[in-house]
């Protein structure tokens, strides 16, 4: 290449006379550096040790002519470009023709011209130079092109991931999309296998938090990486991209089927924090380019952005939802959760409560204490209220002292004024702030969908009066929207104050329902059914004060004394000689729960009374025993170590299994008065209660029917098997001395037949 302006152009001249080379060598001495050559052998190593620029060839040589010299040029990869001007002697076109197939661009004949070869080396160079100059262009532009080619193509992808930023989908669906952009890359020879992870700040791991062709192994193995740990951890940590071109000493992390791969890894920079890491799966053995750095570092970036503007979006819909200064959803959110409440209920057919709140002399603390001590007794409040509530309830704020609380499911009217009163107490006590002690209350108004409005807007609107009417009545209290749910609400109030002083003044009965066996209609057994002798209003059924026992606790003392009273009794009966009959008791679920309380209790009554373990039964319903299975098995496998049996109570109305069914040591079954109440009539019920009669006896479970007040429903029954029957057929609940008739009467069955009661 004559590229360098500071040497002379050097040209080889080839003759096997030295006359010639004389000549040559004269003529072109001035202008060119010339080295000679007398055999063709000879040329062709100079040639290869220093490539001239030029090659003036005598065709007449003896053993290697002109041609073959020429020949063995063009084969060599380091000459093949040079020049050759053959000299002759000839002047032969026949000769010409084969010397410009060979490859020559001119021919010099002898008698050498000084002048005229001065001038044709000279025009061969300046073409030659030319040549090169045009070749090294083409090649530049080559070059470029592809250059433009792999800018184009990379400028697309990035553009592309830029679009995505704007998809309405989840992060993790966009770095998989991000993904599949990047090997969609034509000039970049990736595999279509990668993934992302993210940093989790709290575990301090990267997180696989999206991946492309990564088998289940694979994921497996890689679902959560230490910083530092494999390929990947050591991006992370280095916050420079890696790359591995096979799996080596460093790759810490293997699964079952892995291939021989190599990587890159690209930590997801933003500024010096790193968020995660890109990984992605070339070859092995892949040759690294410059321009896939590159490439990598700005797809890279291009995710820091996709991942900031989530963040971004995600902490302007945390601002557009929630209140924040406590935290607690805000009035749209709050708008939005009560609408999808209404729906909710109106497909299930329940209810939903809402409740407001408005503290009481918040405004007077912000005035005299300063905003930041309102700000954080809107905090302390709203943190108060929140505790008294399940996490399935909805507190919210709706601006200054207004919160609002939707309960959707525990919404009898009981536990709605339980929580009212809770929250209530919460706000009476104390805030310190800023040293000082500082009272506030809260009044509440409460309203129930569907029973007081039908839409939202009317709902929050009687929920505000009902406060307005708490704030009306003296503050730190609540009020129910209606009349009559506040009438309710007082009602409760003063029953329970009444049910505490009935215990007291001993005012509850126990009545007494006989069980009668259907073959031989001898009574088997008997339930104890208590009433309340209200002064002024006469007996109360049970329906009107076991729940608010229950609800309030009184069912505790209440339960066991009337299990005292029953036992008792029944001890009195045995004692008094008639034949023995089993007594049973109703336990309530707080009765139950108590767990080794309850047997404490039953243990001592029974100790007391005297009465024998095997004339007391319990009945517990199947709700009781399904809340905590286990801890009910323990509890009755207790009761039946001491004799005691057990019945399950109102049976089809609960959703207890069969299968659970059998694992409790059970004595008998109750099937429900709703299944009994149709019989013969309904197909329904025929079908479901011989079921459960074969199938309790499969169990070897006595089975009674609850409600029985026809001939059509005992015949039925009967007919099916049946062990027992309760009911006003036979008899209602009565007082003590009613049954002891009832006992008296049934006795002439025991003498007229024989037989016995069924263990
Ligand atoms: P339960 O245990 O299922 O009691 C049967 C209920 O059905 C009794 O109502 C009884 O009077 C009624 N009944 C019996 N035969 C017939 C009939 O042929 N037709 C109709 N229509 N009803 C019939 P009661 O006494 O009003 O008791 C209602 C519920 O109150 C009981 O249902 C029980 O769950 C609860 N209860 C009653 N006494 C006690 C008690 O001492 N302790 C506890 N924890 N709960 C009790
Ligand atoms: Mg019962
Ligand atoms: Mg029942």
């Amino acid at each position: 290449m004559i590229n360098n302006r500071d040497r002379k152009p050097i040209i080889l001249i080839v003759d096997d006379v030295p006359t010639n080379l004389k000549i040559l060598a004269l003529a072109l001495g001035n202008d060119y550096e010339v080295v000679a050559a007398t055999s063709g052998q000879r040329a062709l190593q100079i040639v290869l040790s220093e490539p001239p620029d030029m090659i003036l060839l005598d065709i007449m040589m003896p053993e290697m002519d002109g041609f073959m010299v020429c020949a063995k040029l063009k084969e060599m990869e380091a000459a093949r470009h040079i020049p050759v001007i053959f000299i002759t002697a000839k002047n032969e076109s026949e000769d010409e023709i084969h010397g410009l197939a060979l490859g020559a661009v001119d021919f010099i004949t002898k008698p050498i011209s000084p002048t005229l070869v001065l001038a044709r080396v000279k025009t061969h160079l300046s073409l030659r130079a030319a040549y090169q100059t045009l070749e090294q262009r083409n090649a530049d532009l080559m070059d470029k092109e592809e250059q433009l080619r792999i800018a184009y193509e990379s400028r697309l992808a990035i553009n592309q991931l830029l679009e995505t930023m704007l998809d309405p989908v989840s992060l993790k669906e966009q770095l998989t999309v991000a993904l599949d952009i990047i090997f969609s890359v034509p000039w970049f020879d990736l595999q279509p296998r990668g993934a992302v992870f993210l940093f989790d700040r709290a575990a301090e791991e990267l997180v696989l938090s999206a991946h492309q062709g990564f088998e289940v192994s694979h994921c497996m193995a890689c679902t959560r990486i230490k910083p530092g740990q494999c390929w990947c951890g050591k991006a992370f940590v280095g916050g420079a991209i890696l790359f591995s071109p096979g799996v080596d000493a460093r790759h810490e992390i293997c699964w079952e089927g892995m291939q021989p791969h190599g990587h890159y890894c690209v930590p997801i920079m933003d500024r010096d924090q790193c968020l995660g890491v890109l990984n992605l799966y070339v070859p092995a053995g892949h040759q690294p380019r410059p321009e896939e750095r590159i490439f990598l570092s700005t797809a890279a970036s291009t995710i820091t952005g996709l991942i900031n503007r989530r963040n971004l979006e995600e902490q302007l819909d945390q601002q557009a939802k929630f209140d924040a200064l406590t935290g607690l959803p805000n009035r749209a959110l709050f708008h939005d959760r009560l609408n999808q409440a209404l729906s909710m209920a109106i497909r299930n057919r329940r209810d939903v409560v809402l409740i407001f709140i408005d503290l009481d002399r918040f405004k007077l603390v912000n005035d005299t204490m300063g905003h930041e001590a309102g700000d954080r007794l809107l905090q302390a409040a709203s943190q108060r209220i929140t505790a008294c509530l399940r996490t399935s309830d909805t507190v919210a704020r709706l601006g200054g002292d207004e919160f609002t609380i939707i309960l959707q499911h525990l919404t009898s009217p009981f536990y709605v004024e339980l929580v009212a009163r809770k929250i209530l107490e919460q706000l009476a006590r104390p805030f310190i702030l800023f040293g000082e002690d500082v009272s506030v209350s809260g009044s509440m108004g409460i309203t129930f969908f569907p029973h007081d409005a039908a839409d939202a807007e009317s709902l929050l609107k009687n929920a505000d009066s009902a406060m307005y009417q708490a704030k009306k009545e003296g503050r730190s209290t609540f009020r129910f929207f209606t009349q009559e749910m506040q009438d309710q609400a007082m009602l409760r109030v003063q029953m329970e104050k009444e049910l505490r002083q009935a215990l007291d003044r001993e005012e509850f009965r126990v009545y007494y329902q006989p069980k009668v066996c259907c073959r031989s209609g001898r009574i088997t057994g008997m339930e104890a059914l208590v009433r309340w002798d209200k002064p002024g209003r006469g007996m109360v059924a049970p329906g009107e004060f076991i729940q608010l026992a229950e609800e309030t606790g009184l069912i505790v003392p209440l339960g066991a004394w009337i299990l005292e009273n029953a036992c008792r009794q029944n001890k009195i009966w045995i004692e008094a000689g008639h034949p023995r009959a089993r007594v049973a008791v109703n336990l309530s679920a707080r009765q139950f729960q108590q767990g080794e309380e309850l047997i404490d209790t039953v243990a001592s009554i029974l100790a007391e009374t005297g009465l024998s373990p095997e004339w007391l039964e319990l009945e517990i319903t199947e709700s009781m025993v399904m809340e905590n299975v286990e801890q009910a098995i323990a509890t009755m496998r207790e009761l039946q170590a001491m004799g005691v049996r057990i019945s399950l109570d109102d049976f089809g109305t609960g959703y207890s299994s069969l299968g659970a069914l059998k694992r409790f040591p059970l004595h008998a079954l109750k099937i429900d008065r709703s299944f009994v109440m149709e019989l013969p009539t309904d197909a329904e019920d025929v079908a479901i209660v011989s079921a459960i009669i074969s199938m309790a006896h499969k169990m070897n479970l006595i089975v009674v029917a609850e409600g029985v007040e026809s001939t059509e429903q005992l015949a039925f029954l009967t007919a099916n098997e049946c062990d027992e029957i309760q009911g006003y057929y036979y008899s209602r609940p009565v007082p003590t001395d009613d049954f002891t008739r009832l006992l008296q009467e049934n006795r002439s069955l025991w003498s007229e037949q024989t037989g016995s009661v069924r263990a």
